[in-house]
């Protein structure tokens, strides 16, 4: 899907836009203390076209001057960007900063759209016209605080969407790796293709910077997605944590497996643990790789401690297998392949609805289904609706009494069933 960033200083209120496109609040406008100003990375839909969004105003380069920040914001939505959203604040007029945002998106060769923002009365709809002097056409009134004005805005922006044909389908699997800085994922990209055959060494991805890698491993044709975001390093914003971040959702959207690295030397972290929770919410295949394998003295509980460890703090992803690997001296990633196939696999395995039932069916019989306030559960009938994850539906009298823990319950004797590893399940209960 293209990808539309949203630029401008600070508060001409970028984000109140962001959340408004996005549909719910996933960033925070005010800075309450103890939650995190997360997200800036969201879906956006319009007229049926869907799109990432950006807000780059999330991209905080702290200890940098305030021209330093805007100059970086700008280059986040230069590099990410199929169109560019300039926000400027229609009470004000053009200010300095918004000349040196203007002077960097001249240069940048992507259609921009001007939104002049915080116009929220008719009598103010004049001052628009001062902004045809930044030189990108139309200026957009918008007014973030009603919600006035986004649609005509849309609209051009999705006009200025690139036209790209939809990629010939292909059998491949898609596969990223995640993680934190130094984690070892560019040398893991390295030490997998030294083994293999690269068939096509680069394929463009939608935007500039997007770079798949494909290699073939046993007759299974594999593509690294995002190889170059992976490899690259060296502009100021790129060592922030919220462009990493960012960067790491895009790629699992665009994978069927996410490889999620962890560095054996310096154990599990918080952002670990929250570029993980990602990959889970997005629904994807999941194989925990611990590298740097090779940096710690092992005794017979080494492996059966971090293992726990891991179990512990990803509770969530208690679906995902676990390798323990080493870029240095490559060991056990001759079994990567093998197993991100097998990942792939489950991810889109499909289960009859008569085997299903059957394995209900015994499940009900080994527990029966619990009665919650004088209401019994009534079971009558599953079947997998999709996949990629596997969706499985439960037609049941009352979809409130099918409570977490039966449902849980239900889970476990499907993957006793069935060989589900590193996908997660999604069971959905519906009254028949
Ligand atoms: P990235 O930021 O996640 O792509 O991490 P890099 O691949 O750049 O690796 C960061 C550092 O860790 C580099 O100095 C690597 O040489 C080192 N490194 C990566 N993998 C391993 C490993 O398996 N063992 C050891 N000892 N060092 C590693």
């Amino acid at each position: 899907d293209p990808t539309v960033a949203i630029v401008g200083r600070p508060n001409v209120g970028k984000s109140t836009i962001f959340n408004r496109i996005a549909g719910e609040r996933i960033s925070i406008v005010e800075d309450t203390p103890g939650v995190t100003r997360d997200r800036i990375y969201a879906h956006g839909e319009w007229l049926g076209h869907n799109f990432n969004l950006i807000d780059t105003g999330g991209i905080e380069v702290s200890d940098q001057p305030f021209i330093q920040q805007i100059t970086a914001q700008a280059e986040v939505a230069i590099d990410e960007a199929d169109v560019i959203i300039f926000m400027v604040n229609g009470r004000q007029g053009i200010t300095d900063a918004d000349e040196r945002v203007a002077q960097l998106l001249y240069k940048a060769d992507k259609p921009v759209v001007v939104a002049v923002n915080k116009i929220d009365n008719f009598e103010s709809r004049a001052d628009v016209y001062d902004f045809y002097a930044l030189g990108f056409g139309d200026p957009y009134p918008i007014s973030g605080a009603h919600g006035l004005g986004l649609g005509d805005l849309l609209d051009e922006v999705i006009k200025n969407f690139p036209e790209v044909p939809d990629p010939a389908p292909d059998d491949s699997i898609r596969f990223s790796l995640i993680g934190r800085p130094n984690v070892g994922k560019s040398s893991l990209v390295n030490a997998i293709l030294g083994d293999q055959r690269v068939i096509v060494s680069e394929v463009a991805g939608t935007t500039r910077d997007a770079i798949d890698t494909k290699f073939v491993h046993d007759g299974q044709e594999f593509t690294i997605v995002d190889t170059a975001g992976i490899r690259k390093r060296g502009k100021v914003y790129e060592k922030t944590e919220k462009y990493s971040v960012m960067r790491a959702m895009k790629a699992i959207d665009d994978s069927n497996v996410v490889l999620v690295v962890l560095n054996a030397e310096e154990g599990i972290r918080e952002q670990d643990k929250r570029v993980a929770g990602y990959a889970h919410e997005a629904g994807k295949g999941i194989i925990i790789v611990v590298n740097k394998w090779d940096t710690l003295k092992k005794d017979n509980y080494t492996q059966q401690q971090f293992e726990a460890q891991i179990r512990m703090e990803f509770k969530y992803l208690d679906y995902a297998p676990i390798i323990f690997v080493s870029a240095k001296t490559k060991q056990r990633l001759q079994q990567l392949p093998a197993l991100i196939e097998r990942v792939n696999d489950n991810h889109e395995k499909r289960i009859s609805s008569s085997t299903l039932n059957e394995v209900i069916l015994d499940a009900v019989a080994m527990t029966p289904t619990p009665t919650i306030k004088t209401r019994k559960l009534r079971i009558y009938y599953a079947t997998q609706v999709a996949v990629a994850p596997p969706t499985i539906v439960i037609f049941v009298n009352d979809p409130e009494l099918l409570h977490f823990s039966y449902k849980r319950y239900l889970e476990n004797q499907i993957r006793k069933n069935f060989d589900f590893t590193g996908t997660p399940i999604h069971i959905i209960a519906r009254s028949r």
